[in-house]
């Protein structure tokens, strides 16, 4: 719900509540970052060329103002006619995910601060993984992965047990954006930004988890999903 300012939060309102971020509440972006600076940039150097969730590298100077591009939180966003049911930045191919705890993350497209909930009109749907060769689509759910996975440790340092872990049916696993699209997930929410999240390692863009079983795709999403910010 953090969007870039145009939301409740009243970013637009030019400053009329610029200090309430010392008593916590109003707090548009992390504690001590002007607005000027939430809206576009520069962020923290962990973000400076970082790789998106669709392995894009961010180039500080080849970004969009978020003005240009109808930056905007969730809510906002469903009242947009180019909006898609269950986009956000935590299900979009440049949406980089929080490195430092703040909550909020960076995009590989566009300027300043940016949280899982947010959208804008130059969102990019991430690629659907291609069923590795010799499995079938069907096998993906209950597969053992791949050995640099088993006991890996995930993005928030979970430690994968592959004795302890829950089905992908028991947990319900589908895409962040079906799941977000017909209310199960709230806006801001997929494995790409979930504590238990283990990126791809062999380059064939599956992931893994920490907590469930199978091949897990950085666009997917569960019931036990946990923000990565709390863990980091
Ligand atoms: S929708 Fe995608 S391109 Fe737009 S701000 Fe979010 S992460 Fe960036
Ligand atoms: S949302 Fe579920 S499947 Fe995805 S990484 Fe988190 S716990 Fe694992």
């Amino acid at each position: 719900m953090m969007a870039g300012c145009t939301g409740s939060n009243g970013g637009d309102s030019d400053g009329e509540d610029d200090e309430s971020e010392s008593e916590g509440e109003e707090s548009e972006g992390p504690e001590g970052v002007s607005e000027e600076e939430f809206e576009q940039g520069p962020v923290p150097d962990e973000y400076a060329t970082a790789m998106s969730l669709g392995k894009e590298e961010r180039d500080p100077e080849g970004l969009s103002p978020k003005t240009e591009v109808d930056f905007s939180e969730y809510e906002e966003a469903e009242e947009n006619s180019a909006h898609q049911p269950g986009a956000c930045c935590a299900n979009c191919a440049d949406y980089i995910p929080d490195k430092n705890g703040d909550k909020f993350g960076a995009c590989a497209e566009v300027e300043g601060y940016v949280d899982g909930e947010d959208w804008c009109a130059i969102y990019e749907e991430l690629p659907e993984p291609a069923v590795p060769e010799g499995m079938s689509e069907d096998e993906l759910a209950t597969a053992a992965v791949p050995d640099e996975y088993s006991t890996a440790t995930s993005q928030a340092g979970e430690e994968r047990d592959p004795d302890n872990l829950q089905s992908q049916e028991s947990v319900g696993l589908t895409e962040s954006a079906d799941a977000i699209a017909d209310g199960t997930a709230q806006p801001g929410q997929s494995c790409g930004n979930c504590a238990d999240y283990i990126p791809d390692k062999n380059g064939d863009t599956w992931g893994a988890c920490a907590a469930v079983e199978g091949y897990i795709a950085v666009e997917d999403w569960c019931s036990v999903w946990e923000p990565v910010s709390e863990d980091l």
